[in-house]
């Protein structure tokens, strides 16, 4: 592994990533800051979040994000580097955007709701990253750092199911009702997509789906 140069900066026009070891270390060290980002961002949507699922969620998710940050400690450690954040724009775009939905949501259902859109996005881009970075570390013979890759993406990939399952199955059913209550007219087109789920054929079409048991649960 070669360690990132800094004899670009010497001349004006020349750029710092100039082979795939170059973008490999950037991308582990972009990752690196977006997890401590993560692990500062979560205590704030633990909070807000009322679900005691989702909740529990995120607690578990913060615990795990910790345990994320040691794994690619140790994989600056293989390489013999140094941990090193580099400044994200991505992740801080998109915590910044979960930020300003949650001081615009009222309405505890509803918050439920913006925070695991919010949190699926923060997923989202992690998925897409360690996919990268697992792919160069195997292209570069560096094979030692992909069980740490792999651990964390196993761990974004539980997060996000768990999210989607949250939001299908117990929190934006709960933060539809609200709306459906208004019987004004110019509501009954904008809610006409979220009221789908209120339609007798739906329930059991999820039953036959997912098994009586949980629809007996979701009844
Ligand atoms: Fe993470
Ligand atoms: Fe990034
Ligand atoms: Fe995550």
């Amino acid at each position: 592994m070669v360690p990132l140069t800094k004899e670009s900066v010497v001349g004006f026009f020349t750029k710092d990533i100039k082979s795939l070891d170059d973008l490999f270390m950037h991308g582990l060290q972009d990752l690196y800051y977006a997890e401590k980002q993560i692990m500062k961002a979560l205590p704030d949507m633990i909070e807000k979040a009322t679900n005691a699922q989702l909740k529990a969620g995120f607690e578990k998710h913060l615990a795990e994000t910790e345990g994320q940050i040691e794994r690619l400690r140790q994989v600056f450690e293989l390489l013999d580097a140094d941990p090193k954040g580099d400044k994200c724009p991505a992740i801080e775009g998109i915590l910044k955007e979960g930020k300003e939905l949650m001081s615009e949501i009222e309405g505890d259902d509803v918050m439920d709701v913006g925070l695991i859109a919010a949190a699926q996005a923060v997923e989202h881009y992690e998925i897409t990253r360690y996919g990268a970075l697992i792919a160069w570390a195997t292209e570069l013979g560096r094979t030692d750092c992909v069980p740490a890759f792999k651990a964390n993406l196993a761990e974004e990939n539980a997060t996000d199911q768990t999210l989607t399952a949250m939001a299908e199955r117990r929190i934006n059913p709960k933060a539809q009702e609200k709306p459906a209550e208004k019987p004004a007219k110019s509501q009954a087109k904008s809610t006409a997509r979220r009221s789908k789920p209120k339609s007798p054929a739906r329930p059991a079409a999820k039953a036959k789906r997912n098994g009586t048991k949980k629809a007996r649960r979701r009844a």
